[in-house]
């Protein structure tokens, strides 16, 4: 495969480094993370056209502080360091860096210098995103200073001669305002990209990588109807069409009218494979029936589907390859990629392997981010609904009843989630909100309607708003729309008599329920 210009962040266990690397992308530059554990040598192999060093929670002054072989400032790469980053930069170079006598956090009004290649077309004021106990004191020899704050005298500096650019602020983050006109200054203006990161060109090349790499054999996918099973399966659809099969399994426990539209999508003509449909609805009642507990539930679902997906392996014989969905953050937060620890070993990575008899992985979404996979999927040719689909969790709807699951109480949720996602859209908060969602509350209370005595369950409504899924906070939904959607709700949804509003961010709740 032809290369794409390379622009590579060298991770110190900051926390909006998977950003640095989406927004770099947005700019049609293609990106990828790499710890600094991996040391200059990796870095050099990688031949990137531009380096980040990325933020961090170390001190540069300390020993055992995560450092850099100088010499990567003399590979004539150039090198553009954010926070801990610039901060290890001057360090390194024969700087000065201590502790900051105020520290900033948050929005900070930060001024420019029109000279520097970073600052083109940004405002001379500026507000960015502070977030730091260290400043640089003094920068090192050869550096100029490009930008300050009112307690930061060094907010930015480089020495332009050998192409190496010091930031203090986060200019990944989108509270600095400006901050995706300076990456894409960096990127476009010091690095010389041209930007031939492009979904339409990534999805034609990856269809004729696929292809070379399969050549007859046979494909297997677990299709979930979830946004990443079915970029991946329309991918290997046009890669090699009849060689793949695809299984999805209707658990009973999808969105209303999920399983139709998969089954539309995927087994209706379109896109070529062999899709089966496995109904196990019963199956999975029966094995959840009287099953209160929120892992056990988790557990049985899972066992399920394994013993399900197996069963239909079998049937095919032997496969050569097996496709799964797993993407860029899921390789990156299983410590395969950046610095961060190992946030949950994810399911997509090391999940399926052990129980199907096939030669090999195949991964191809496995550079992609959440955004740039929805945009794959657009130019495959899914529908809109798809591929903007919300995440949605393995164990599905079995999560979002509290207690245990009933084919009726599974209903109800179906019924209230589709009437507030119908709401959400008429309103036009969709863009606005990162999930949302309903859940069935095992609160039954007494209401009256028509005069009789009601003795029914509560529907709890979430919608929140996240950046990365660590943090949330619940969103504030106008008002009318609430009693839109909970009179509708009373209505058309027999058993619930109450809808409630979850006001609760994450921490301390969970996105989720259960
Ligand atoms: N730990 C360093 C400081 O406090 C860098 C912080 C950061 O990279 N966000 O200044």
């Amino acid at each position: 495969m032809a290369q794409n210009e390379k622009v590579l962040v060298v991770d110190f266990g900051g926390q909006y480094n998977q950003l640095i690397a989406r927004r770099v992308r947005e700019c049609n530059v293609y990106c990828e993370i790499i710890s600094y554990r991996a040391g200059l040598d990796a870095i050099r192999a990688a031949n990137p056209v531009g380096i980040i060093l990325t933020g961090g929670p170390n001190s540069v002054y300390l020993e055992d502080a995560p450092t850099m072989d100088p010499a990567l400032f003399e590979l004539g790469i150039p090198v553009l360091g954010i926070c801990y980053g610039s901060q290890l930069m001057s360090h390194l170079l024969g700087g000065h860096v201590c502790r900051a006598p105020e520290r900033e956090y948050g929005k900070t009004l930060v001024h420019t210098s029109e000279e520097s290649p970073i600052f083109q077309n940004v405002s001379r004021d500026t507000i960015c995103w502070m977030s730091h106990n260290d400043y640089i004191e003094t920068p090192a020899p050869g550096f100029t200073i490009t930008a300050y704050t009112d307690n930061c005298p060094v907010a930015a500096a480089e020495n332009r001669e050998k192409n190496l650019y010091a930031v203090q602020f986060h200019p990944e983050v989108l509270h600095t305002q400006e901050g995706k006109q300076m990456l894409h200054n960096f990127v476009y203006n010091v690095c010389g990209c041209k930007g031939d990161w492009k979904m339409d060109s990534f999805v034609e090349r990856s269809i004729v990588a696929l292809r070379e790499k399969i050549g007859g054999g046979k494909v297997l996918c677990a299709l979930s109807g979830g946004v990443d099973s079915s970029v991946a399966a329309a991918m290997l659809s046009k890669a090699v069409g009849s060689q793949l099969t695809c299984v999805f399994v209707d658990h009973g426990l999808l969105r209303k009218n999920e399983m139709e539209q998969v089954c539309e999508i995927f087994g209706g003509g379109e896109f070529e494979m062999n899709f089966i449909c496995v109904d196990a609805r019963q199956r999975y009642y029966d094995k959840l029936a009287g099953v209160e507990e929120p892992e056990k539930k988790r557990k049985i679902i899972g066992e399920e589907f394994i013993r399900i997906f197996e069963e239909e392996a079998k049937k095919i014989g032997r496969v050569d390859f097996l496709v799964q969905g797993t993407i860029y953050p899921d390789v990156v937060e299983s410590g395969l990629g950046g610095e961060s620890t190992v946030i949950k070993s994810h399911h997509n990575v090391g999940g399926l392997p052990d129980y199907v008899d096939f030669k090999e992985i195949v991964e191809p979404l496995r550079d992609l981010f959440k955004d740039e996979v929805r945009q794959a999927g657009r130019e495959l040719g899914l529908p809109e609904y798809l591929v903007s689909r919300q995440p949605f969790p393995g164990p599905g709807l079995a999560v979002r009843i509290i207690g245990e699951v009933t084919p009726e109480k599974v209903a109800m949720v179906q019924d209230a989630d589709a009437i507030w996602r119908e709401e959400v859209a008429k309103a036009g908060l969709e863009g606005q909100l990162s999930q949302y969602f309903a859940a069935l509350t095992n609160m039954r209370s007494v209401g009256v309607m028509g005069d009789e005595r009601t003795y029914d369950y509560a529907i709890a409504l979430r919608a929140v708003t996240t950046v990365d899924f660590m943090t949330a906070e619940s969103a504030e939904i106008p008002w009318p729309v609430l009693q839109t959607v909970t009179s509708r709700i009373v209505n058309e949804v027999k058993h619930v008599n109450r809808v409630l509003y979850d006001c609760t961010g994450k921490p301390p709740a969970t996105i989720e329920f259960e």
